[in-house]
């Protein structure tokens, strides 16, 4: 049976057609489901009886599980049961222009990057849309409060899960239901080529990041075995595509690892590799995990490596570290539950 949380607003629409009823009936739904967040159909006062109780009978209304909330400062995990037992997370961050949600779109990844302890959990399947649009929806119920944003860079990699990812956006997005802009999603990716152009083709106007962490093949190889599929060279002409396409500025992320990525060598390579491309570079201080060969860059070393690409010309920021007293920071999460 098909969860009403997985279907688009398009879908209720030919759903509703099909069943001889009013596709504005899709509407009401929305707003009953994502703005009064009332699950119980039969209570849906403005769509008539026999219309609810064949809702109820066509459709799971089920949610997820919350496990565990654990809260720090400005963060806060969620640990979530999906009903084949899998669990997942959530965090919830508190900025200073709203709150932003990060979400997981696999259990587990198969990206298998050399730093990254999610990646040690290979995958064990593909979130459906409705466990992805679930996360946020059920934080807005616990908070009451407002997302105002969502990047999609919790465990998994978005476009090995393309169909459920996109269709995730397109629920999110839909003004009568959550309303999270597109311009407010953020979709994180470690560089599968081919589904980039998928991106730009289906005029997604949401942003676009990717895990670039190395700025040539030999280093980028090491860490990061998607390179060995489509290398730096392949990455970076998809990205001029796609902002040619778009016109939009493309995030590139760069994890700074102490003695690894983060040598003036490298910011130079870097620099020269973006040169003229409409990028911003975020630089994220490592979370230290097991992996123990891979120690955070020191705080002089990160300043060092900013500068010089800032006297190059390139765009650069570092991230503002996020929950690392409950292992809420990226790479890190469902690693101590599993
Ligand atoms: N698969 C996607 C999205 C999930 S990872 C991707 O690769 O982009 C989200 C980001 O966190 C990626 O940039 C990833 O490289 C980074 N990351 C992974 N482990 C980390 C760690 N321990 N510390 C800091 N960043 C990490």
């Amino acid at each position: 049976m098909p969860n009403i949380y997985g279907m688009t607003l398009t879908d209720l629409e030919n759903y509703f057609n099909e069943n001889n009823e009013k596709p504005f009936r899709a509407k009401q739904v929305y707003e009953w489901l994502y703005q009064q967040k009332n699950a119980d159909c039969l209570s849906w006062s403005n769509i008539k009886k026999e219309c609810r109780e064949k809702l109820m009978s066509d459709f799971s209304f089920n949610k997820l599980t919350l496990i565990k909330r654990e809260i720090d400062d400005l963060t806060e995990k969620y640990l979530f049961e999906l009903e084949d037992k899998e669990r997942i997370e959530a965090v919830l961050m508190a900025h200073d222009y709203g709150l932003s949600v990060c979400v997981s779109s696999q259990v587990g990844c198969n990206m298998g990057c050399a730093f990254c302890e999610s990646g040690r959990l290979k995958k064990i399947r593909n979130l459906q849309a409705y466990e992805i649009v679930c996360q946020i929806l059920m934080i807005e119920e616990i908070t009451g409060k407002k997302i105002h944003s969502v990047v999609i860079m919790g465990i998994g990699e978005p476009l090995d899960n393309e169909e459920n990812v996109f269709k995730f956006i397109k629920i999110i997005n839909q003004d009568i239901g959550l309303a999270i802009g597109s311009r407010h999603i953020t979709l994180s990716t470690c560089g599968l080529v081919p589904k980039i152009k998928d991106l730009y083709d289906l005029k997604l106007q949401i942003n676009l990041a990717i895990s670039l962490h190395a700025p040539d093949d030999e280093l980028r190889n090491r860490l990061m075995p998607v390179n060995k599929m489509y290398n730096i060279d392949q990455l970076m002409s998809v990205l001029k595509e796609y902002i040619r396409v778009t016109n939009r500025r493309v995030t590139i992320e760069y994890v700074m690892l102490s003695m690894v990525n983060d040598t003036q060598e490298c910011a130079l390579k870097l620099a020269a590799l973006l040169q003229g491309m409409n990028v911003y570079v975020n630089l994220i201080p490592y979370n230290e995990t097991n992996h123990l060969e891979f120690k955070k860059s020191s705080k002089a070393r990160i300043d060092l490596f900013f500068d010089t690409l800032k006297k190059k010309g390139i765009n650069v920021t570092v991230r503002k570290e996020f929950g690392r007293k409950i292992s809420a920071a990226c790479g890190q999460l469902r690693s101590k539950e599993v």
